[in-house]
């Protein structure tokens, strides 16, 4: 057992940099102001949280107007969908979304689809890809909005959002995609991709967790989702979250201006990791070329997830089935499932998501780790694992 962890869970949540905590730390004491006072105190706050927003709307190619500061994705997520739903109400009740979104997206529309919405879910590829062929034959006449997400939590896929966005834009559909994933991972340009509305948050990027921000394009209509207060030009209510709203701040900066380099060494990791997992017998990894470069999804078959999670675990390796996990065991894959692996390879399957802080050394250790884990729990399957090898080379 090794005395660090070696953390490969990042598309779960990031650490804060120390960087981005130090421009935090201020305003918990020294510049606490209530951006809503009439005083310096108060102008000061107010002054802060726009110097953000700013650095928020520079990351995404968004005008500082169109930035509303939320509690983080999943708000940012609840907001955009019942937001834009209650907004073009008479316009229509129809939503186009997919098969794989974050539970933030999908317990949003069923939400409404109890309150007389109706939403269709495009179906992904083996790969984790929506088609868009099918996504623009599915919209409709009453389609009043598309949330398709940027970047699969789960398998990292990267959906074709920008073709997609712009055939609703011709039918005049309202369009938002949920890139919390994204941020920090893959050149985000809000007006590049055609996307009205855009989730983000800053724990995935190295900032703290608790906030994010929903951009909101110039011209389209959104129902506040928390009322009150006047914060937000009056669409999201609630005092500023000022040292969070900083940290958001400055980890969206910090990680657009280092995505180039961090991009390029986590591919470096995960083209290693793959290139090890491929000498292990009855291993596949899931998912398509056009993915984010941190995440790798992997089935090892004939052994439990659950299992395999906990051994590592115990070799200090952190690693995540990325689907809901509850009182110790896991739920079966959504993705996983819509991609069309069975129930016992979604239950075989574990996500590795490499961060920055990752080393060659730790791939190694991994695909060591592993390598010991799999020759135990897979003693004496060996026979039946050849019968159904037909997926898995090796
Ligand atoms: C983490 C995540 C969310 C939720 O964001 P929170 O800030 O944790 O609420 C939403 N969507 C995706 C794709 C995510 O990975």
């Amino acid at each position: 057992m090794s005395n660090r962890t070696i953390y490969l869970d990042h598309a779960a949540t990031t650490p804060t940099d120390e960087e981005v905590l130090r421009e935090m730390l201020p305003y918990f004491s020294d510049a606490f102001g209530n951006a809503s006072s009439p005083h310096r105190e108060g102008r000061r706050a107010v002054a802060t949280v726009d110097a953000a927003r700013e650095k928020v709307a520079q990351a995404i190619g968004a005008s500082p107007a169109e930035i509303y500061f939320t509690s983080g994705g999943t708000e940012s997520d609840n907001w955009a969908i019942t937001g834009v739903a209650e907004a073009y109400r008479e316009k229509g009740r129809h939503i186009l979304s997919s098969a794989i979104e974050h539970p933030a997206v999908l317990k949003a529309l069923s939400r409404l689809e109890s309150r007389g919405y109706e939403v269709t879910y495009l179906p992904v590829d083996r790969e984790g890809y929506v088609s868009v062929e099918r996504a623009i034959r599915a919209m409709r006449n009453d389609t009043v909005l598309v949330t398709i997400m940027t970047a699969n939590n789960e398998v990292g896929s990267i959906q074709p959002i920008r073709e997609i966005f712009s055939a609703a834009h011709e039918r005049g559909i309202v369009t938002h995609t949920d890139a919390v994933q994204a941020i920090g991972a893959i050149p985000i340009d809000v007006k590049a991709l055609g996307a009205d509305l855009l989730s983000l948050s800053a724990h995935k990027f190295y900032g703290p967790k608790g906030v994010g921000a929903l951009y909101l394009r110039k011209g389209i209509k959104i129902k506040g989702l928390i009322v009150g207060g006047e914060q937000e030009r009056s669409l999201r209510a609630g005092t500023y979250n000022t040292p969070a709203i900083v940290g958001l701040g400055a980890a969206i900066e910090r990680a657009t201006a280092s995505l180039e380099e961090n991009a390029a060494r986590l591919l470096d990791l995960k083209t290693r990791f793959i290139t090890g997992l491929k000498e292990i017998p009855f291993t596949a990894v899931n998912g398509g070329s056009n993915a984010l470069a941190g995440t790798v999804n992997v089935t090892f078959s004939g052994v439990r997830n659950s299992e395999l999670l906990f051994a590592l675990d115990r070799e200090g390796i952190a690693a995540s089935s990325g689907s809901a996990c509850s009182s110790g065991s896991i739920e079966p894959s959504h993705v996983l499932t819509a991609m069309g692996l069975t129930k016992e390879e979604v239950g075989s399957s574990v996500r590795f998501s490499f961060g920055k802080e990752n080393t060659v050394e730790d791939v190694t250790a991994t695909l060591d780790a592993i390598k010991g884990i799999l020759s135990r729990l897979r003693e004496g399957k060996d026979l039946f694992l050849q019968k159904k090898s037909n997926r898995y080379e090796g």
